[in-house]
């Protein structure tokens, strides 16, 4: 096995090819909802790992990218996951509106940051330490294909967790932060639309026959509120409400719409328990609710074993000469959810380093591709 020194300069010499790879990732379209693009990008994934000795595999999704799921050695043994998502936020024909451009150390285009460039980091840290002769740890690659949509029509955060299971350490490689952030916990964030169908009346002529169902969203309203604990982490808001059509009617529908942020899986576990206990009772007889999730990303939450993992890194990190990083917690979800859910200590945001993802502004740092390679490659090599 050659020293941290050898593999620092085979990133170095790399990074032409690792320039190249990540303007081929940046420059096609792969949305969250175009399918066909993911999967090009899972195949061109496929592509690069099975030289190295990869066992490649995909869960496959109808209405979602599928995701790929690639394996090196033996994996009975604990494991080292390297995970991310191919998926990016931009519509179709972004790529040729904004390709891949560099220019004054800064490079922009869709998922520059978020996170064709973390995916690059990836594969040329493995590359180059599997060509080195590296067999520290057997490695599971996790990439999905449907997260910036919280996984809303896969089954991919359930796979995940599946995968998950057996592995002694994660890195993800989501968008990393120019401050050198690494990021431990995540909140997670989750909606809910509650319909209310109860019986229309005349307000004037004939009331006592109606049943409001503004009436049951009101009293429902205020239980779901109460939900909030902050000491937990666990807000609950009510954000959008309507029913009725006019004044002089009673209420036959009604409708809200509900935002819940949680710190701990406990907490949504809590809260959506809770949801089934007000979607089953009735205050007003006659009108019958319903509860529906639109969206959920779960939250990674802090892990003892990640802040020992943290710190281990730190040193590694000094050892080798790299910027000091700092621990932080943000408000935005990721995969590491899925991670950290199974127990798996987990660093996220090992991606390049940038800023404004999800938006037109996106840039990431040119020299953050190799020095983010090189902070992996000592990491496997070192923890
Ligand atoms: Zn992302």
């Amino acid at each position: 096995m050659k020293t941290m020194q050898d593999i620092f300069a085979a990133i170095d010499s790399a990074k032409p090819a690792m320039m190249e790879t990540w303007r081929s990732l940046v420059d096609r379209d792969c949305g969250s909802g175009n399918k066909a693009g993911v999967d090009a990008v899972g195949q061109d994934i496929k592509a690069f790992l099975e030289p190295l000795g990869f066992k490649v595999r995909f869960h496959k999704y109808e209405q979602a990218g599928n995701m790929l799921v690639a394996e090196y050695g033996d994996m009975t043994k604990p494991f080292v996951i390297l995970t991310g998502h191919m998926d990016t936020v931009f519509a179709d024909g972004t790529a040729a509106e904004r390709p891949f451009t560099v220019k004054d150390g800064r490079v922009t285009g869709p998922g520059v940051l978020d996170m064709k460039g973390g995916i690059t980091v990836m594969l040329y840290a493995v590359k180059t330490l599997l060509e080195a002769g590296w067999d520290r740890y057997p490695l599971k690659i996790i990439l999905a294909g449907d997260e910036e949509v919280g996984h809303g029509w896969s089954d991919a955060a359930s796979d995940y967790r599946k995968e998950a299971k057996g592995a002694c350490m994660a890195f993800n490689y989501e968008t990393g932060f120019i401050d050198d952030g690494i990021v431990l916990e995540r909140k997670g964030c989750a909606q809910y639309r509650f319909d209310f169908h109860g019986v229309g009346a005349h307000a004037g002529n004939n009331p006592e026959d109606g049943r409001s169902a503004v009436k049951e969203l009101c009293h429902k309203a205020l239980e779901m509120e109460a939900l909030t604990d902050f000491a937990e982490g666990t807000t609950v808001n009510v954000g959008v409400i309507s029913g009725g059509t006019v004044p002089n009617a009673i209420p036959e529908n009604a409708w809200c719409r509900v935002d819940v942020r949680f710190k701990t899986m406990a907490g949504i576990e809590r809260v959506e328990k809770a949801f089934k206990e007000i979607t089953d009772e009735t205050y007003i007889d006659g009108v019958t609710t319903a509860c529906r999730c639109e969206v959920k990303m779960g939250a990674m939450e802090r892990l003892a074993s990640s802040e020992a993992l943290f710190e281990k890194a730190q040193a590694v990190a000094a050892e080798a000469g790299l910027p000091a990083m700092k621990a932080i917690a943000v408000g935005g979800g990721s995969d590491s959810a899925y991670v950290t859910a199974e127990g798996v200590p987990t660093l996220c945001a090992m991606g390049v380093k940038g800023q404004y993802n999800h938006t037109v502004r996106e840039w990431a740092e040119e020299s953050s591709l190799t020095e983010r390679a090189k902070l992996s490659a000592a990491l496997l090599m070192k923890l």
